[in-house]
């Protein structure tokens, strides 16, 4: 069973418009969001539950306003719901572990997927990486053990 927190819960954890989006699949003001335009190396993480979901090597310049992305970090990460709300038919995208609404996906992205993950910024939060993992000063033993 998932561990879900009650509305009310989250009403208290999220801002207003963080709560709007996530849980009431509100769509933040395009070009108003604080990632639609960064290129900032990292991951995006879900702002409810630190779920990683996207990379900045996904993350790509749609036009659109939003953070958009050809891809999710992997398949698990979100989960895709279709939603018929004001007449049309789209694919919702989730947060896989919390179920937060993240936004939408398209399918006229660029390749290699052609997908275009449409996603609110407000509902994401930025971590910037190292680049190489975290720096050790354990050195390699001179000689590989022998598997035999
Ligand atoms: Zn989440």
């Amino acid at each position: 069973m998932k561990n879900e927190k009650a509305k009310e819960d989250w009403k208290k954890e999220l801002t207003p418009a963080q709560f709007n989006v996530c849980r009431e699949k509100g769509t933040e003001r395009a070009f108003t969001g604080e990632y639609y335009n960064s290129k900032e190396p990292g991951v995006y993480r879900c702002v409810c539950c630190g779920n990683d979901l996207f990379s900045s090597e996904t993350k790509y310049d749609s036009g659109t306003g939003w953070p958009s992305f050809w891809a999710p970090l992997s398949k698990e990460r979100v989960k895709m719901e279709v939603d018929q709300t004001f007449g049309m038919r789209r694919v919702e995208v989730l947060c896989g572990a919390c179920d937060a609404h993240l936004g939408h996906l398209f399918e006229d992205g660029p390749a290699p997927t052609g997908q275009r993950y449409c996603i609110n910024s407000v509902s994401l939060k930025h971590e910037k990486k190292e680049p190489d993992g975290p720096k050790s000063n354990d050195r390699c033993p001179p000689f590989p053990k022998s598997n035999l």
